[in-house]
C-alpha cells in the first residue's frame, strides 16, 4: 500500500492534535509515516503508532532547534526520497505552511494550503478548501509531483488505529541554507491554561458589545466552563480590551472549532472570514438584526450581560 508522510507537530514529544488528525486523514490515502524531528521521538512514537502510524521516521539535530524553518526541510526532503509518499501532510501551522511550500519548491511539486478535508481520489488526493471568507467550497488535486497538502486544525475528529510505530532514523544531511537563519532567543508567551486558539474545539469570541476589558472576565470565565479558547473581534482588539494574538478574522487568526459562540459581535465579513467554517456557530447579541444572526445555528437575542453569566452557571451546574 502506498505510504504517507505525515509531519508530525509536537513539544519536546509530546504530539499535538493537529497531528493526530492528520494521521487520521492519512489512513485514508495510504499508510501513514509519521516524521519526527527533535527531540522526544520514543515517546511520540507511542501515541504516534496508536493513531496508525506504521512507521515513525526520526531524526534530532541542534540545527532543528537552532535554526528557522530550513533543516526541518532538509529533513522532509530526506523522507520525501526514502519514501516516495502518496502525499506529505502538514498542519496548517505558520511554521508548518512555511516548511510545506518550501518542500514543494524543493521537490517541484504542486501544494494545496488550509485544506478542511482530504480524501482519496483516482488520480491522487483531493483537497477541500473554503475560500473567499468560505463563501465557497473547491475541491483541488494536485497535478504536479508529490502533493503537499496542508490541513487546518478540528478539519477531521482524530480516531485511534493501532499501528505498529517502528521507530526508524531518518538520514539527514543539512543544506548550505540550514543554517542561514539562527534563533537567538526564546521568550514564552505566559501561558493562560485555556487551549490554543486556533487548535481549540471551542472558542468563545467577546466583541465591542463586551464594552470594556474588565468584562472579558464574563466571556474568559464562560470560556473556562467550557474548556474553551477566548477570541475578540477587531473592535474589541483595537479598543485595547484583549491582545491581538486572540484576534479572530480577515486579519487575525482563522478558527475552525466545533464550536463558535460569539458574544457581542456583529458578524462583519472581516470576523466572518476567520470564523465561518465552525462547526456550530452560537450568537449572542441584543440586535435581533445583526448581520451574525445570518449564519449561526443557535441565536440568542439578548443582553450578554444576563445571558452570560446563566449560560456559565448553567454550563457549572451540568458538568457538576
Ligand atoms: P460591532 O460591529 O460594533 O458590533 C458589536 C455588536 O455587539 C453589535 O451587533 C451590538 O448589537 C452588540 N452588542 C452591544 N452591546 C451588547 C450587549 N450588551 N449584549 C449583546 N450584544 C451587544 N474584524 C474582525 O473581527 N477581525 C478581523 O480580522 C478584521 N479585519 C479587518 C480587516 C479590514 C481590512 C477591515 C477594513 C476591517 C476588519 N475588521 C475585522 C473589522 C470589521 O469590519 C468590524 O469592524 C469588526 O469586526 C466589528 O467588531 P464587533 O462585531 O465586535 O463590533
Amino acid at each position: 500500500m502506498a505510504e504517507v508522510l505525515v509531519y508530525v507537530d509536537h513539544v519536546d514529544g509530546d504530539v499535538r492534535k493537529p497531528t493526530l488528525e492528520l494521521l487520521t486523514l492519512a489512513r485514508r490515502l495510504g499508510d501513514p509515516v509519521a516524521v519526527h524531528l527533535g527531540v522526544g521521538a520514543t515517546a511520540a512514537a507511542e501515541v504516534l503508532a496508536a493513531h496508525g502510524a506504521v512507521r515513525v521516521l526520526a531524526a534530532d539535530a541542534a540545527e532543528f532547534a537552532d535554526y528557522l524553518v530550513a533543516p526541518k526541510v532538509d529533513a522532509l526532503q530526506a523522507a520525501v526520497a526514502a519514501v516516495s509518499p502518496e502525499a506529505v501532510l502538514l498542519p496548517s501551522s505558520a511554521e508548518a505552511k512555511e516548511i510545506a511550500a518550501r518542500l514543494a519548491v524543493r521537490i517541484g511539486s504542486g501544494i494545496i494550503t488550509d485544506a478542511v478535508d482530504v480524501t482519496a481520489g483516482d488520480d491522487g488526493p483531493v483537497a477541500t478548501q473554503s475560500v473567499f471568507a468560505a463563501a465557497f467550497t473547491t475541491t483541488s488535486r494536485v497535478t504536479q509531483g508529490t502533493p503537499v497538502i496542508t490541513v487546518k486544525p478540528n478539519s477531521v475528529t482524530p480516531e485511534a488505529a493501532s499501528a505498529a510505530g517502528t521507530l526508524e532514523t531518518l538520514d539527514v544531511s543539512f543544506g548550505p541554507l540550514a543554517t542561514g537563519t539562527r534563533v537567538v532567543s526564546r521568550s514564552p508567551r505566559e501561558s493562560t491554561g485555556r487551549p490554543e486558539l486556533t487548535e481549540a474545539a471551542i472558542v468563545v469570541s467577546g466583541g465591542r458589545g463586551v464594552n470594556g476589558a474588565e468584562n472579558f472576565a464574563l466571556i474568559e470565565a464562560l470560556a473556562d466552563s467550557l474548556g474553551a479558547a477566548v477570541g475578540a473581534s477587531r473592535a474589541a482588539v483595537d479598543a485595547g480590551w484583549y491582545p491581538h494574538t486572540s484576534q479572530v478574522g480577515q486579519t487575525g487568526k482563522t478558527v475552525s472549532p466545533q464550536l463558535y459562540l460569539a458574544v457581542g459581535i456583529s458578524g462583519a465579513i472581516q470576523h466572518r472570514a476567520g470564523m465561518q467554517t465552525s462547526k456550530t456557530i452560537v450568537a449572542v447579541n441584543k440586535d435581533a438584526e445583526a448581520p451574525i444572526f445570518e449564519l449561526v445555528d443557535y441565536g440568542v437575542v439578548g443582553d450578554l450581560f444576563d445571558v452570560v453569566p446563566a449560560l456559565t452557571e448553567e454550563v457549572r451546574a451540568r458538568k457538576g
